[in-house]
């Protein structure tokens, strides 16, 4: 980096207030688990670039797989043309999805495919001859994306949806059903909304973006059954959890449900390329399915289905055959398990967590980010602690060196910096 702030005259930043921010690190390669930075500087990453590099950086296969598309067809528009490596990985998904979630809509990042899932579920009624079944029904702490629609069903206190509630569509919000009398809340919500209300979101098993907040598989399948009793679809935005995170395939799994529509997108090409899908089961097709051109799904991105994404995307999954990742994300979650027990019940500490390859340590209070991601750079480690929280998603390939390290670095800067909150 030749000056202070290279980044100030042209880039935005996500999610930064740039006059206060330190500058960004410049990164020039990844390989493996590692970041390498202008600087000379190698970091073991804890994040896998916001939980999309599940295989590791710069794998082989996918950098073959997208090569090989890149030279034959880099893109071709998908309104009224179609191509092998989109129609293959739609056969693949539905064949690795739970039941008849069969119906894949291609688009290219994850917000896009949650406004997908709420066109998918609000045009369903209104093909079905019901309107004013507008509203979805969404859960405290939730995070689904940061359009619009995706706004509106994210945690309604969090700042973000506060700021811009003059825009957004008003949903209906309700805790997650954890307890007997939570359970009776939601289900008094769905009976009192019923009449607008077209549909159910959820993050299965961990909200993620919201604080790393994990719950046991019964109260999924309470939810499910809930909306089937009320008789409205679920969205499963798997997002995050999709693509062994969890320990399995998908979250949904774990709680033996098939919810009737499924977002997909950060892992989906294996860390590399933007894609995401939203799949319908075959009951919510069908109510697009019709002589009436006016029923057709109403969306239709330009990059849709995109030949290398998809081609990465195949080779991803082919990884997902050949190579024993949801083992590995059980190994990790292990390791988790053991390494940051000793954390459990420090001063300033709240709680410690983990689920598959996600491991969280929470504070009793906020924690000074700065000084926390400044001390996870002096030992050489790419972790990005937000809100209270210090978690690790790694690759699920990452060797066993490189997330013993990360474990150290946490167990080394967590109890000094929790100490001083209590
Ligand atoms: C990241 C995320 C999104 C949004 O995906 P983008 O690709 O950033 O638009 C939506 N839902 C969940 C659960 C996510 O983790």
């Amino acid at each position: 980096m030749t000056s202070d702030r290279p980044s100030k005259k042209n880039l935005w930043r996500p999610y930064t207030q740039m006059r206060l921010a330190p500058p960004p690190l410049e990164a020039v390669a990844t390989h493996g688990s590692r970041i390498v930075l202008a600087d000379g500087r190698e970091l073991v990453d804890g994040i896998a670039s916001w939980w999309t590099a599940v295989h590791g950086y710069n794998h082989p296969h996918i950098a073959q797989g997208v090569a090989g598309q890149l030279a034959r067809m880099p893109h071709v528009m998908f309104g009224g043309l179609t191509h092998a490596p989109a129609e293959r990985l739609a056969a693949r998904l539905a064949a690795l999805l739970p039941g008849d979630l069969d119906h894949v809509f291609f688009s290219d990042s994850g917000s896009v495919a949650v406004e997908v899932a709420l066109k998918m579920a609000a045009q369903m009624w209104l093909n079905r001859g019901m309107s004013g079944r507008t509203k979805v029904l969404a859960f405290r702490g939730g995070y689904h994306g940061d359009t619009m629609g995706a706004m509106s069903v994210c945690d309604p206190e969090e700042g973000m949806h506060r700021r811009f509630g003059a825009y957004l569509p008003s949903q209906v919000f309700c805790d997650l059903p954890r307890s007997p009398a939570k359970t009776e809340a939601l289900d008094s919500a769905l009976a009192a909304h019923r009449e607008t209300l077209a549909a159910v979101i959820v993050e299965p098993l961990v909200q993620g973006a919201g604080g790393m907040v994990m719950h046991p598989p019964e109260v999924l399948a309470t939810i499910a059954r809930l909306a089937r009793r009320h008789g409205l679809p679920l969205i499963a935005d798997e997002i995050f959890t999709g693509f062994g995170r969890t320990g399995s395939l998908f979250a949904c799994q774990q709680a033996g449900i098939v919810p009737d529509i499924l977002c997909l997108s950060k892992a989906l090409t294996g860390g590399t390329m933007a894609l995401a899908a939203t799949i319908a089961r075959t009951e919510v097709f069908d109510s697009f399915w019709s002589e009436d051109p006016a029923a057709a799904l109403m969306h239709g991105p330009t990059f849709m289905a995109n030949p290398l994404a998809c081609a990465a995307a195949n080779a991803s999954l082919d990884l997902f055959e050949t190579e024993p990742r949801l083992d590995q994300a059980r190994a990790i979650a292990r390791r988790f398990a053991d390494g940051l027990a000793e954390l459990k019940g420090l001063p300033g500490v709240a709680d410690v967590r983990t689920l598959g390859a996600i491991g969280v340590v929470q504070f009793a209070h906020a924690p000074d980010l700065a000084a926390l991601k400044a001390a996870f750079l002096d030992w050489g480690v790419w972790v990005r602690p937000f809100g209270d929280i210090v978690y690790l998603t790694p690759a699920l390939t990452i060797p066993m060196g490189d997330l013993d390290r990360l474990i150290a670095a946490v167990v080394a800067v967590v109890p000094g910096q929790a100490a001083a909150l209590s």
